[in-house]
């Protein structure tokens, strides 16, 4: 990453630091040189916990790279490969790091994949926790966010797929709309639906097990998983061959059942393995003539083994006589204290214990190794069957990755559809224009956990007069909620999703912004203040008339008129220009509805409440206007604030509402401003009310241009102290 200080580099890292957010890895690996760059690994602390590995930068070389990839892949020139310059030295690197590592094959490599961040919605990690997408702000938990609403997978590689969608909203429309058929199309024929998902249900972690194979660490058990998965595919061809609906076709068309591996798996190795493929007891009986014929002698020999227990009892008289077996000594007879003097001659003494002895004779050591070396072989030989058929696997891991790959693909899309009807979600229209227009919209997480019944409510947003919706209403009210489930919706969208509400018409959007609440960054040294015009900044730089931003109370970290002056300007700044990012502005502000009549694009709207008897009663409808007040002091009290506190405030509001800056034409007199903000130190009043008490007439020019003289000289000296 070059780190040559200019704003190109600065967007770029932006970006990279974005990325390391989203994917969020265990491990990062970077030159020496980045390791050691402060500013760097302070701006990497914000957004990655995992650990950080300095490699020398000689393996960030482009030649080194290209030796590395060409060995790696077989291939004459790393050219072969197609990757971009960048990629091939990040893949040149992590290869070489693997090798030194791992020190074990890296034959489960078999292909390096790029992605391009602009095929994806650009989401800050700001605007990704805001969002919840895939858990909540307040306990970092699944359970709340969008995934947790959206998932009805069934499978491992089904969830992590739409986990990916999720989090990576589309920008081509033509992919949207393949993907949003393919739900619509799954959607629409719900017996489809019900067969899909019990296949679905009875296959295994595909792509895990491939996985573990190639890797070599798989057990037979993991084969047997492999091989009932497999079992499933000719009815999964036959279930997405239902659906008409490209995406499915393709995968139809693409299908491979493999068959080959389910026999190679299905005639060796029996149903219920053990964990370990060295303790023998995997390969089915008729695989192997010499392996049933071991496994005869020594399940035969223990037989015997048994034999002799008998007779050496019956011969010695010693009814408590066993023959046992450990690892260290073989096989041996126990004799207790107690009958030590009825052992027979021929009995060799191998152990003594504390409560008997342990004896061997001739004929228990050679059936010991007859059975114990047929073990011993058994064992080694349903090794190598078990090795041959993994290894058989893994020369063939990439076609059980593309299957795994169509069934996360239709699992991810059963979860889409099932979620829709589940919800009574609709398919959106997507275009390319600049409107979006929704028709009682909810809010996907909020209606499913909130205590009370959701209510909907519309968007209009275009790049006529609605292109900023400055929002007010009281704390509580649900403005962040609506603001919020905006965007999602949006989001939603572009994954391939239906959404929550009844119609949705929706420009597509390049990206979304959001900036909401107050939160402290005190880790990385930023003030609530400074972490707000920092995110502002950013929005406001990146933002294009494509962009979807939601601003939530801009200006509260400062001072009321500092703030006020804030949010005022960068309402000035977004509504400039006849096309521009399509806003929804919350704020206790009310000054700021004076701007729908002095600058173009701009709307208010008001989230509704009714004031009973000194109370409140939320209505959460949005609708055009601004609204009365902020009723702060009634939530307040609501939230159980010592009724004399809320009775004081109540009485200082009222001093503080008689000098309210007031509107005219969107224009604030500031000479009104409350005198309580004003400083006005005792020399200068002084000087006022001397001016206030001055009569002209009794002055002569002289006197009243030296009284000028002395004013301002006392003025002067009282602004230079400041
Ligand atoms: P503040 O200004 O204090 O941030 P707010 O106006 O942004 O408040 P929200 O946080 O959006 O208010 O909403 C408060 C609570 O009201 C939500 O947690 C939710 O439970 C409920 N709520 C919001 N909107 C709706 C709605 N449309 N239908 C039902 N309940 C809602």
């Amino acid at each position: 990453m070059p780190r040559d200080g200019n704003r190109g580099s600065g967007r770029r890292e932006s970006h990279v630091f974005a990325e390391i957010y989203r994917i969020g890895p265990k491990e990062l690996l970077v030159p020496q040189t980045l390791f050691d760059d402060i500013g760097f690994r302070f701006q990497l602390d914000k957004v990655f916990q995992g650990i950080l590995t300095p490699l020398s930068a000689a393996v960030y070389d482009v030649e080194a790279a290209d030796a590395t990839l060409a060995a790696h892949f077989h291939v004459e020139n790393a050219a072969a490969l197609f990757l971009p310059f960048t990629a091939k030295i990040a893949a040149g690197a992590a290869i070489a790091f693997l090798y030194q590592s791992q020190k074990r094959s890296l034959t489960y490599i078999h292909a390096i994949k790029t992605y391009d961040t602009h095929s994806y919605m650009t989401l800050d990690p700001n605007t990704r926790r805001n969002l919840e997408i895939v858990q909540t702000i307040y306990s970092n938990q699944k359970k709340g966010s969008l995934l947790w609403v959206m998932d009805k997978t069934c499978t491992p590689m089904g969830r992590r797929l739409l986990r990916e969608w999720l989090e990576n909203p589309l920008l081509d429309l033509d992919k949207i709309m393949e993907r949003q058929n393919a739900v619509r199309d799954l959607y629409e024929k719900p017996l489809v639906q019900d067969a899909l998902k019990d296949i679905l249900q009875q296959i295994h972690d595909l792509e895990r097990i491939a996985g573990r194979i190639a890797f070599g660490t798989a057990s037979p058990r993991d084969l047997v998983s492999l091989k009932v998965s497999i079992g499933h595919l000719p009815k999964f061809l036959e279930t997405i061959g239902r659906l008409n609906s490209s995406l499915f076709r393709q995968m139809s068309e693409g299908f491979d059942d493999l068959r080959d591996l389910y026999h190679r798996i299905d005639q060796a190795i029996v149903e219920e393995p053990p964990v370990s493929p060295k303790e023998g007891g995997l390969v089915k009986q008729g695989f192997s003539r010499e392996i049933d014929e071991l496994r005869e002698i020594s399940s035969g020999g223990k037989n015997r083994i048994l034999a002799i227990e008998g007779r050496e009892r019956e011969e010695t008289g010693i009814k408590s006589l066993k023959i046992g077996y450990n690892k260290v000594f073989g096989y041996y007879i126990e004799v207790s204290n107690a009958n030590k003097n009825l052992v027979p001659e021929h009995y060799v003494r191998k152990q003594t214990l504390a409560n008997g002895e342990r004896y061997y004779t001739e004929e228990l050591k050679t059936y010991e190794d007859k059975v114990l070396g047929a073990a011993e072989r058994l064992y080694q030989l349903e090794y190598e069957v078990f090795c041959q058929i993994r290894d058989y696997i893994a020369a063939n891991t990439a076609r059980i990755q593309l299957m795994a790959s169509y069934i996360a693909v239709a699992d991810a899309v059963f979860s889409f559809a099932k979620v829709a009807l589940e919800n009574r979600y609709v398919c959106p229209t997507l275009h390319t224009g600049s409107s979006i227009e929704i028709q009682r919209g909810r809010h996907p997480m909020v209606e499913r956990v909130g205590e009370e019944s959701f209510i909907a409510n519309d968007t209009l947003l275009d790049d006529g007069d609605n292109r900023i919706m400055v929002i007010t209403g009281p704390n509580m009210a649900g403005k962040s909620t609506y603001m919020r489930q905006t965007a999602l919706i949006l989001l939603m969208a572009q994954t391939g999703s239906f959404v929550p509400a009844e119609t949705a018409k929706l420009a597509l959007v390049d990206r979304i912004f959001t900036r909401i609440g107050a939160s402290d960054d005190l880790v990385g040294g930023n003030s609530t203040f400074m972490v707000e015009m920092t995110e502002t900044a950013e929005i406001l730089r990146a933002a294009t008339a494509r962009s979807f931003i939601v601003l939530d109370e801009i200006g509260r970290g400062t001072s009321t008129f500092d703030g006020l002056a804030i949010a005022w300007a960068v309402i000035a700044h977004l509504s400039a220009g006849d096309v521009g990012p399509k806003t929804l502005f919350a704020t206790h502000y009310h000054e700021l509805t004076g701007l729908e009549r002095e600058m173009p694009h701009i709307k208010n709207y008001a989230i509704t409440v009714r004031e009973y008897n000194g109370d409140l009663i939320f209505l959460r409808k949005i609708t055009p206007g601004k609204a009365g007040k902020s009723y702060g002091i009634q939530v307040a009290k609501l939230a159980g604030v010592p009724i004399s506190v809320v009775n004081d405030a109540r009485r200082i509001l009222k001093s503080l509402e008689k000098n309210q800056i007031h509107f005219d034409n969107g224009k604030a007199k500031t000479e009104e401003i409350p005198a309580l903000f004003k400083e006005i130190s005792d020399d200068e009043e002084e000087v006022i009310n001397e001016i206030k008490n001055l009569r002209p007439d009794h002055l002569t020019p002289i006197k009243a241009l030296s009284l000028l003289a002395e004013w301002q000289d006392r003025l002067k000296t009282k602004n230079d102290e400041n």
